[in-house]
């Protein structure tokens, strides 16, 4: 069976950008999956976090990895590309979310879906209606809806 899942990319260390466009490639790469859309790269400022601005950008994927699998294949993405976790909201070399799988709301196992904090960031929101214009948030609504309500947040298009 093959799930629809939306993954959020983050990155504000080294060269963020290379490392936003290698871990596209990775999550197109990955088993059991194909890449149907993204979302064009972003700049964002840091929100809760610091450094240097943020390089943002959402991929959809036809995936038939549980949820689980997904999570962790991302984690080794993460750890591939030297991602430290110092302290909460350190600035990172790559930080990779699952916003969306499919419909389902999961929280077991230390896996939350939607992602919790994905409805306030407009560097979510954003890319997300780009890659899907359609994206519904389970609980929360649609995404077109839902932007409206992060449009204060400072964020522009890269590319
Ligand atoms: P954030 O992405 O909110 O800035 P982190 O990347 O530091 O925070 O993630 C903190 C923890 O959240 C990770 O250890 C990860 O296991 C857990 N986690 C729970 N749900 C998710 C999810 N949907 N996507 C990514 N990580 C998740
Ligand atoms: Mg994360």
């Amino acid at each position: 069976m093959t799930v629809q899942a939306s993954i959020g990319i983050g990155a504000n260390l080294g060269d963020a950008r290379g490392t936003v466009e290698q871990a596209i490639a990775r999550l197109a790469a990955l088993p059991a999956s194909r890449l149907l859309a993204q979302s064009s790269l972003y700049l964002s400022a840091p929100i809760d976090s610091s450094g240097d601005d943020y390089i943002n950008a959402v991929v959809q994927i036809g995936t038939g990895l549980s949820a689980h699998d997904l999570l962790a294949a991302l984690q080794q993405i993460e750890l591939a590309f030297g991602r430290e976790r110092p302290y909460r909201n350190a600035p990172r070399t790559l930080d990779l979310d699952l916003l969306l799988y499919g419909s389902e709301q999961i929280n077991r196992d230390g896996l939350i879906v939607p992602h919790p904090r994905m409805t306030e960031r407009a560097f979510v929101l954003l890319p997300l209606l780009q890659a899907n214009p359609l994206a519904r948030i389970p609980g929360k609504g649609t995404v077109q809806d839902l932007v409206g309500l992060v449009k204060d947040q400072s964020i522009h298009v890269l590319k």
